[in-house]
């Protein structure tokens, strides 16, 4: 199986110019670009090898994709908007927007059932992490147990299923100077995810990846392994140089 590499915009760039510049400049297979809402059909009209992928969908409409929720978008307008991915449960949307385990299953069920294949952002704040191993291992298994609550049973085929380990800690945007992820750490809680996968959900194969400061400078130590099935890259994937040297680096150790 190929690495694959996400590119998770987050709310940038500011024009449609500069997005489409650096969806052009990082158009390559097994790489998914996540663009903001209002970018997502301009960049799938210049990708020709890069999937697309939504940043976050909501849980609730009609069976047919509408309703009267202002603001929200649904599964539905994400997959006739070309999107293939979409990211849920990111750390940035649990700790700033209070998502909870729950609004998070919610999401996976109406993700699946629109016919998006889901990236699962799970991982332990600091405070957990400097307890030790085993605190962050009893944290990610209750994150997984209840994000994925009633939605493994439905027999998700695993390619529809991807998880992503982003330790809190270690992404940019919330970076705790005291903890640093190494590469034994990651695999290790990577294997753990895994074997709970198959033994308590009953799904063998899911790509598991890394996020959390991923760079071009980084990168190699981190996707060599071969419990890693790919990064989800947040602030580098922004700059096309960068970016493009990440995706080099996934590829030869593909
Ligand atoms: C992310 O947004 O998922 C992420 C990992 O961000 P960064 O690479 O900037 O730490």
């Amino acid at each position: 199986m190929r690495k694959i590499i996400f590119g998770n915009w987050k709310m940038n760039p500011l024009s449609l110019s500069e997005a489409l510049k650096i969806a052009k400049a990082t158009d390559f297979k097994n790489v998914v670009i996540c663009p903001p809402f209002p970018f997502l059909i301009p960049v799938k009209n210049h990708l020709r090898k890069a999937g697309l992928g939504a940043q976050d969908i909501f849980w609730g409409g009609l069976p047919t994709g509408g309703g009267a929720y202002t603001g929200e978008v649904s599964g539905v307008m994400l997959k006739k908007s070309g999107a293939s991915f979409v990211i849920i449960g990111h750390s940035e949307r649990r700790r700033v927007l209070g998502e909870t385990d729950e609004i998070i299953n919610k999401k996976i069920k109406v993700a699946l059932a629109a016919g998006l294949r889901v990236v699962l952002c799970i991982g332990e704040p600091a405070e957990v992490r400097k307890k030790g191993e085993t605190a962050a291992k009893i944290f990610v298994k209750s994150q997984l147990t209840k994000d994925l609550k009633n939605i493994l049973g439905r027999r998700v085929r695993a390619q529809n299923l991807i998880v992503a380990y982003e330790p809190v800690w270690a992404i940019s945007t919330s970076r705790d100077p005291k903890l640093t992820e190494t590469p034994e750490m990651i695999v290790q809680m990577i294997r753990f995810i895994k074997n709970l996968l198959g033994s308590k959900f009953k799904v063998q194969g899911s790509r598991i990846l890394y996020g959390g400061s991923v760079t071009a400078e980084n990168i190699e130590r981190i996707i060599k392994h071969k419990e890693i099935d790919g990064a989800l890259v947040g602030g580098a994937s922004l700059k096309p140089v960068e970016f493009k040297k990440i995706i080099q680096i996934a590829k030869k150790n593909g």
